[in-house]
């Protein structure tokens, strides 16, 4: 079984997660803003992708949700500005989807 790769290449956004140190490859669905292995993130967006946000401390995933729409969001704090924000759980990637084990880690909270 052969799979077709997609022709074109894409600049290339992947990152060394600043907690696990694992290379996080980019997604193709949608901007990858967190590790899929620990799951945390970098305070570097105001909304996902614009990398206006001046703070750069580690978010760490605090707990998660299942949102009726958008499925399992993910709940972080920020280690050095203590602002909460939100992120999508990944649940489907070709090249490395979130580790739903790490997910199920966090508390889980009802959605609001
Ligand atoms: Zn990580
Ligand atoms: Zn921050």
């Amino acid at each position: 079984m052969t799979q077709e790769l997609p022709k074109f290449t894409r600049i290339n956004e992947s990152f060394d997660c600043q907690n696990c140190g694992r290379t996080v490859p980019l997604a193709e669905t949608t901007c990858r803003d967190h590790c899929p292995v620990c799951l945390w993130s970098l305070h570097v967006d105001i909304n996902p992708g614009d990398r206006a946000a001046d703070c750069g401390g580690l978010l760490r995933p605090i707990s998660y949700s299942a949102n009726k729409k958008k499925g399992w969001m993910i709940h972080y704090r920020c280690e050095k500005c203590g602002t909460e924000k939100l992120n999508r759980f990944l649940e489907h990637d070709v090249h490395l989807a979130d580790s739903i084990d790490a997910l199920l880690k966090l508390s889980s909270v009802s959605p609001l």
